[in-house]
């Protein structure tokens, strides 16, 4: 398997400034990959938001903890 060509079907892929270790399958990482989120079910009062993004391990798909800011 080579940094590449992830196993994972991803929207965007971005690079990190240093490599971290994933805690699903324990690689060092220095992609992330991105999975748009849309939101499927909503209780009237919420105030979450529409849509969101999930953070994952272009390797083995763990989700990860990170943030994207709102610039494009
Ligand atoms: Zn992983």
């Amino acid at each position: 398997m080579s940094d590449t060509s992830p196993v994972v079907e991803t929207e965007a892929e971005y690079a990190l400034e240093f490599a971290v270790k994933c805690p699903g399958c324990d690689a060092w990482i220095e992609r992330i990959g991105v999975v748009r989120m849309l939101r499927a079910k909503i209780n009237f009062t919420s105030a979450l938001p529409r849509r969101g993004r999930v953070m994952v391990c272009t390797k083995c798909s763990a989700i990860l903890s990170a943030e994207l800011g709102g610039l494009r």
